[in-house]
């Protein structure tokens, strides 16, 4: 009787000869296959951030949007979006401006339902004059498209819009220069959801200090949008652990825009 391997590599070298670059193995007459199971099917159909979803966390942090002031002087509180990146490619509200190659206004979508805020430009976006767009950049991309939200989609912003010396921490003064311009921007998008990516960030938009542990897992609203925190990117290449508490957050954040 003929070996069933010979069968097969014989069957294999025809396929070859015929030009096939994969075979399907044909199944033994009269059988059918199997319809995939329940469970399967819905795993199949899922996308892969929805899949072992952490709960939604509770309510945490709540900034009230300030009263109005029909007083105001600042020309910012009326400003257009243009008008605001014009003022920010101008600003020299503090002294990071003095050591700038490029103001980095941030980039996106001006109606994107999610909104990114990072700490301030590095040396990359400093010379591009464009957000995340080192390594820390690449990785952030790579977050974003795992939640389907690709980065064209989203609003990416930072703190301050000037690169701090030697990548420092900016200072409070200088996040308070700065962070009339980001609130500016945040009340024209009006994303549905806003990530805070980041001690810095979470400090200037929640106005707390308290740690970047005590503010994860939680959903804090910043003027009536629902705020989550989680690891900077740079933090993440620095100690990978934080990758897995990292992906439960933005899948937190995922669910938000679908609510
Ligand atoms: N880190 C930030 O916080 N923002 C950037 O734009 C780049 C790196």
């Amino acid at each position: 009787m003929t070996d069933p391997r010979d069968l097969f590599r014989r069957y294999l070298a025809q396929q070859i000869a015929l030009g096939h670059s994969s075979v399907t193995l044909p199944r033994p007459l009269g059988t059918v296959a199997a319809p995939a199971a329940p469970e399967t099917r819905r795993r199949r159909d899922k996308a892969r951030w929805q899949t072992d979803l952490p709960p939604v966390p509770p309510s945490g942090i709540t900034v009230p949007a300030p009263d109005t002031d029909l007083f105001a002087t600042d020309p910012l509180t009326a400003a257009s979006f243009d008008a605001v990146v014009a003022q920010i490619l101008a600003c020299t509200r503090c002294r990071l401006h003095a050591g700038r190659t490029h103001a980095v206004p941030g980039e996106g979508p001006r109606d994107a339902r999610l909104v990114v805020v990072g700490e301030g430009p590095g040396a990359t976006e400093d010379a591009q004059g464009r957000p995340f767009v080192g390594r820390a950049g690449d990785l952030l991309n790579e977050i974003l498209a795992a939640i389907d939200c690709p980065r064209e989609t989203v609003y990416i912003a930072n703190v301050v819009k000037c690169r701090p010396p030697e990548n420092r921490k900016p200072q409070g003064d200088e996040m308070d220069a700065c962070m009339p311009y980001l609130h500016r921007q945040l009340a024209l998008i009006r994303p549905k959801v806003v990530l805070a990516m980041g001690a810095t960030a979470a400090e200037a938009l929640l106005q707390t200090r308290a740690s970047l542990a005590q503010l994860r897992n939680r959903v804090h609203e910043y003027r009536g949008i629902p705020l989550v925190v989680t690891y900077h990117p740079a933090a993440l290449l620095r100690n990978p652990n934080w990758k897995r508490p990292t992906w439960d957050d933005v899948r937190i954040a995922r669910q938000l825009l679908d609510r």
